[in-house]
């Protein structure tokens, strides 16, 4: 008789919803393995916003998850838009250029909003999304479609609730507890793990192993290896500890890679971030707030649409471009009009500041003539017109070769603001393909008996971008049909 029914590898978002799952549908022994010490538990869902993106047909739906939220936004039922399955769909595939992987999609999206509600059923309490997803123009407060709730205190919160969940359901979690291996009987059926705790390397056996430690960030190695220069310098955002381990492990099984391996989810951040995620700062570091202004990179030139749509559409692939620039740097610059647009995670980093734009640009390192004629031209360009930052304004920059294409409002109300920026990791999109009872499939098409995976090792749903608010809900949606099916396996 094996020791568990099922063993969880990982202890995020996508781990905790499987092992909570798998007690709710019946497995009585539940056990989660934790790399990290219990001072650094918790993966990158713990760095997170806590943003979640589901579908929902009417505002009224999201009454049952936030309750109280016209307490703390008044009109806030009346001022959010319906976020019906087919707009998160389009979204999805819109960004991810019709690459999503559309049976698994379908499935993220189909389940999203009975998950959420099952995610607030097990404790995970829920608030507006104010500071990530609202917009306030005078009185009226406009909310980013989809990404408008996220769990109470964020990804601090969320981490916290779920292991509350967890302990409720009496699921054993064990730390320092590094998962090296899958174990399997001569049928090929998974029979357990390998691994390595501060006991030295052993055994735990169990009817099922579901894998959901995280994708393969924090391993500069695999980072050089499938995305390349200059990858292999990036910040990581969230955990040091998801270095590709459950990856390594289900492919050396015969698992079938799934997705964009040469991909990930990177966004701009505060240049002077640390190496890894800062358990305090969390997710502070994010500089979110460049469609109100402009970006120059070190040779004083601009190098991306800054409005090419909303921050939820366009920073996730963000953070890429700007690690390709030359150092890896960018600067965003914004003048007095917007200070007030800017998200309050800016107030955490330190800018350059001047009264005049040649001042600024004297101030920053890159080539100041360059820079110069760089916002003269963006200057020239910009038109007079209606500034509306809760809609694609279509407030455009006619004649430059690279367009604003909203947004644009010409920098000339002093002072001028500079934030230094680089391109932070968040996590990778390549993974290992799992069917529709996340079950994790062979490279001969067949489900690897006893073995499921969700989160981040999920491969084939995120390609070159992503709608913020997905990688939990897909983690939540992935990692409740995993447990459950490992709980019956
Ligand atoms: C700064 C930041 C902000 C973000 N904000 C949002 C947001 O607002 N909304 C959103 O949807 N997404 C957000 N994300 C992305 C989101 O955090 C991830 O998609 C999600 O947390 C992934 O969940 P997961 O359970 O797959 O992995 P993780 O939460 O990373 O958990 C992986 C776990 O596996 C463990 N592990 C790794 N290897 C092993 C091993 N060999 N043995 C045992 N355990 C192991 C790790 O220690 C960790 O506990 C953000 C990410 C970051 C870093």
């Amino acid at each position: 008789m094996p020791e568990y029914d099922v063993i969880v590898v990982g202890a995020g978002n996508a781990a905790l919803a499987a092992a909570v799952s798998a007690r709710e549908q019946g497995a009585n022994r539940v056990v989660v393995l934790e790399k990290a010490p219990e001072e650094l538990r918790g993966g990158n869902t713990h760095y997170s916003g806590g943003l979640l993106r589901f579908a929902y047909d009417r505002a009224d739906d999201l009454k049952t998850l936030v309750p109280d939220a016209e307490r703390q936004v008044s009109g806030f039922f009346s001022g959010v838009e319906p976020y019906p399955a087919a707009r998160f769909r389009e979204d999805l595939m819109r960004v991810t250029e019709g690459r999503s992987d559309p049976e698994l999609s379908e499935i993220l999206i189909g389940r999203s909003y009975d998950t959420v509600c099952w995610m607030a059923k097990q404790g995970i309490v829920m608030e507006p999304a104010v500071s990530l997803s609202a917009v306030r123009v005078g009185n009226t407060v406009k909310w980013s479609p989809g990404a408008v709730i996220r769990a109470r205190h964020e990804g601090v919160g969320l981490s916290k609730m779920w292991f509350e969940a967890a302990a409720k359901r009496d699921v054993e979690v064990r730390y320092r507890a590094n998962v090296i291996g899958l174990t399997h009987d001569r049928t090929g059926r998974i029979t357990g793990v390998s691994m390595n705790d501060p006991n030295g390397i052993g055994e735990l056996t169990a009817r099922a192993v579901v894998l959901g430690c995280g994708g393969f960030e924090a391993n500069p190695e695999w980072r050089a290896r499938y995305l390349g220069r200059p990858w292999d310098h990036a910040k990581v955002r969230g955990t040091r500890y998801n270095t590709g381990d459950g990856l390594r492990m289900a492919i050396e099984l015969g698992a079938l890679p799934h997705g964009q391996w040469t991909g990930c989810h990177s966004t701009p951040i505060d240049a002077d971030a640390p190496p890894h995620g800062d358990r305090k700062l969390t997710d502070k570091t994010n500089r979110l707030s460049y469609p109100y202004g402009v970006l120059l990179n070190r040779l004083g030139r601009r190098f991306f649409d800054e409005g090419e749509d909303f921050q939820f559409y366009t920073y996730a692939k963000l953070g890429g471009i700007i690690l390709n620039q030359p150092s890896g740097v960018a600067y965003q610059i914004f003048d007095a009009k917007v200070a007030d647009l800017l998200e309050g995670r800016y107030k955490t980093g330190k800018p350059t500041i001047a009264e005049t734009i040649p001042a600024l640009i004297e101030k920053l390192p890159l080539d100041h003539g360059a820079g110069r004629q760089t916002l003269a031209d963006y200057n020239g360009a910009a038109r007079s017109g209606a500034f509306d930052p809760t809609v694609r304004d279509g407030l455009d920059t006619p004649g430059l070769a690279l367009p604003k294409s909203n947004w644009a409002q010409r920098l000339d109300t002093p002072p001028f603001v500079a934030y230094p920026v680089t391109g932070g990791i968040t996590f990778t999109f390549g993974g290992v393909r799992v069917n529709e009872r996340a079950q994790v499939m062979s490279t001969s098409w067949a489900p690897i008996t006893g073995l499921y995976a969700c989160g981040e090792m999920v491969g084939g749903l995120f390609h070159t971008n992503y709608p913020g608010g997905t990688g939990l809900m897909s983690g939540a949606v992935f990692g409740r049909l995993a447990g459950a099916e490992a709980a019956g396996a």
